[in-house]
């Protein structure tokens, strides 16, 4: 007997992504498989509700961000997260966007997650083994590192991709050194006001800088400032 779906097969991981599409924040093929192979749900501290568009509460003054800023910066950096290419994570917070860029750079490429409180670090290793970028992990091709962001991961660079999860009160001149020619950042700038801005490293090392849309993140800043809130 034919049967084209059953109750168990309607995924809200895949529903949420569905949305994105929907809504058109999602235009992308391969932003829209990476974010249905990578369950949200695996990333969401318990009892909150993953598929929801929102950011949510992850601890220590942070928040996962929305679905559709995640689906915003992949789609933004999609060019810059082929396979074999290097990309940066600043603030990684739960690990959901280093485990997305793990898939798109492939076993070739890295995936490099840096986050300050060593908690999430430990919190966000723990829910990627989870994933469908368990292997990446295991492979070293993806890492999570304790560090202050704002100096970058300076090991692996330069980058080809830099995404910063946290604003900035002005672009760190590391991140901007850690750019490959060719390399693009998304990094919310400002303060009370941000505007997510696209930073390309053009060819001959000049920087190009447009604004994509106002957002607000949580505050790229020491430990200490964060966790006093
Ligand atoms: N993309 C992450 C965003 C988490 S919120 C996610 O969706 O899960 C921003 C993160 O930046 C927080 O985890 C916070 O602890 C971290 N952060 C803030 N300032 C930092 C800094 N100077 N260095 C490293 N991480 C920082």
């Amino acid at each position: 007997m034919e049967q084209f779906w059953s109750g168990s097969a309607i995924n809200e991981n895949k529903g949420m992504v569905d949305n994105l599409q929907r809504y058109g924040i999602i235009t992308s093929r391969k932003v829209a498989e990476v974010m249905e192979t990578i369950d949200r749900g695996l990333f969401v501290p318990g009892g909150r509700q993953p598929y929801v568009d929102s950011p949510m509460p992850i601890g220590y003054n942070a928040t996962i961000s929305a679905p559709h800023m995640h689906a915003t910066c992949l789609q933004l950096l999609e060019k810059n997260l082929q396979p074999g290419m290097r990309a940066l994570d600043v603030g990684s917070g739960t690990g959901y966007l280093t485990a997305c860029f793990a898939l798109m750079v492939g076993p070739g490429g890295r995936a490099i997650g840096v986050e300050h409180i060593p908690e999430l670090v430990s919190f966000s290793t723990e829910n990627i083994q989870k994933s469908a970028s368990a292997q990446p992990l295991k492979d070293g091709s993806l890492c999570v590192h304790v560090g202050d962001g704002r100096q970058g991961w300076p090991e692996f660079a330069p980058y080809d991709a830099i995404h910063v999860g946290a604003a900035a009160p002005e672009i760190p001149q590391p991140l901007i050194e850690q750019l490959k020619p060719g390399g693009r950042m998304v990094i919310p700038v400002g303060n009370i006001f941000q505007d997510l801005k696209v930073v390309d490293k053009n060819s001959d090392g000049s920087i190009s800088i447009r604004t994509e849309t106002s957002v607000r993140y949580v505050p790229l800043t020491s430990r200490e400032a964060q966790l006093r809130g």
